[in-house]
């Protein structure tokens, strides 16, 4: 039983899982930076603990003042969010040790997954698709050579411990392979402390399609459907969707219940996505998140589940509430990752909120943790809210979407609200029309 959660994270995700806390009357503790002292978390917690400056390292991915935070409070669980400590399996591994609970899955499957390319033996042993690649590591240029030309350029090199879109390379042709191989390899070292890398066929215009699972303890393990986040830049998602647009049906049960079942032979316990690419009617797996996406609002919004309170009742040991029977799909939902940049340069914008104004009514959600005089401190990811709209039809979600898009003020800092606006009218969102390649075609101008 969890009576008193510590959230190892700031902005709308804190918010939101203090929210799911207070929901099951569970307390919080907040945790802060220094830049973060007022910030909306802060507020809205039980108590809260200072962890440091504001730099991330020395604050909110300081693993022992996040610890100590939790014991002097009398926390008896971390949830960590997503981004800083959410898929660092030591951090899980330690929780543990402290005789916390680690509002996640176990150390072993983070691990397993942060490493895409254990990710993808496991999965291809439980017989999901795969894109076609490499089968490993390629350690050595003349091998990775080989195995370029055998896939077909263009080839993709993925490192493998990359994450939030970065870590990846494009070799158009051999003449560029070896530049390209090296300079990942080399980046990866520096970013992510592993220079390991693997190679993948690069799909010219698939979708992002990814599943939300929930497994429990007890072997239970249901899907609640996909997202489509085809709407990135830089292989990162802006505008996400679902239900998606290609996948029917029986499709859609068929495929659910195969992943369902791996997450259930792998004994995976929580929440999860895997994340596939959609191309000619086939979905090739590329990756697992071991946390709570950000995303994860639309398929609340479609299914009328509460994502992270089953995440917390799992983690606490208890049974899933719900069985895949349970699961329904009402209307369409989108959700926009309002980020402080600006829309045309794409800037990160910094500074205090000097108005603000949610949009409401029907179908409308926001997660932020914006109020008026609110601050934005540069230190962070520019996600400073979404808006989360659903609707019977996607038609009707689009209008609704465009509506509270009107009614949205944040004045202050710069965002990415005429983006967004530009997009719910663009023709060929309207029709559904697009890939991952789209919105990168549509800023550069380029067909
Ligand atoms: P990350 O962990 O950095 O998010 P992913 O493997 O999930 O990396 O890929 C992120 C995005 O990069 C995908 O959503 C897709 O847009 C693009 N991408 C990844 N693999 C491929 C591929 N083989 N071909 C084309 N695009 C790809």
């Amino acid at each position: 039983m969890i009576n008193k959660v510590l959230i190892a994270n700031r902005g709308e995700i804190a918010v939101r899982i203090l929210r799911a806390c207070r929901d099951l009357g569970i307390k919080t503790v907040a945790v802060h930076s220094t830049a973060d002292a007022d910030a909306m978390h802060v507020r809205l917690a039980d108590e809260s603990v200072c962890v440091g400056p504001p730099q991330p390292r020395e604050s909110y991915l300081n693993i022992p003042a996040i610890i100590s935070a939790a014991c002097v409070s009398g926390a008896d669980a971390i949830h960590p969010g997503f981004g800083f400590l959410s898929e660092n399996s030591v951090f899980a591994h330690m929780v543990k040790e402290h005789g916390l609970v680690f509002i996640g899955p176990k150390a072993d499957h983070i691990a397993m997954m942060g490493d895409k390319i254990m990710a993808k033996k496991t999965f291809a042993r439980l017989g999901l698709p795969m894109v076609f690649g490499s089968d490993g590591a390629l350690n050595n240029i003349d091998k990775a050579t080989k195995m370029a030309d055998e896939i077909g350029y263009p080839v993709l090199i993925k490192a493998a411990c990359g994450g939030g879109g970065r870590g990846m390379k494009i070799a158009q042709s051999r003449q560029n392979f070896a530049e390209a191989y090296e300079t990942a390899r080399h980046e990866a070292g520096i970013a992510f402390g592993n220079d390991q890398v693997y190679l993948e066929k690069y799909l010219s215009n698939p979708r992002h399609i990814e599943f939300q699972i929930i497994s429990d303890e007890f072997g239970n393990a249901i899907h609640l459907g996909e997202r489509d986040c085809s709407m990135q830049r830089r292989n990162q998602k802006i505008w996400e969707e679902t239900l998606s647009l290609v996948i029917t049906p029986e499709f859609r049960e068929k495929f659910g219940q195969k992943i369902a079942r791996a997450m259930g032979e792998l004994g995976y316990v929580g929440v999860g996505t895997l994340e596939f690419l959609y191309e000619n009617g086939q979905l090739y797996f590329i990756e697992m998140n071991t946390r709570i996406q950000v995303e994860h609002p639309i398929t609340e919004m479609i299914t009328g589940i509460d994502i992270v309170r089953e995440q917390i009742l799992v983690a606490g040991g208890n049974r899933l509430s719900l069985s895949q029977d349970d699961v329904m799909f009402r209307g369409h939902a989108i959700e926009c990752r309002i980020n402080a940049e600006n829309s045309d340069t794409f800037l990160p914008s910094a500074g205090t909120v000097t108005n603000y104004h949610c949009p409401g009514g029907p179908g409308i959600r926001v997660d932020s943790a914006l109020y008026d005089g609110s601050k934005v401190p540069p230190y962070y990811d520019s996600l400073i809210a979404k808006l989360i709209v659903q609707a019977n039809d996607r038609e009707q979600c689009l209008a609704r979407l465009r509506r509270a898009l009107g009614e949205y003020v944040i004045e202050g800092v710069d965002t990415l609200i005429p983006l967004h606006q530009n997009l719910a009218d663009d023709p060929d969102v309207i029709s559904g029309k697009f890939d991952i390649h789209f919105l990168e075609r549509k800023i550069t101008g380029k067909t």
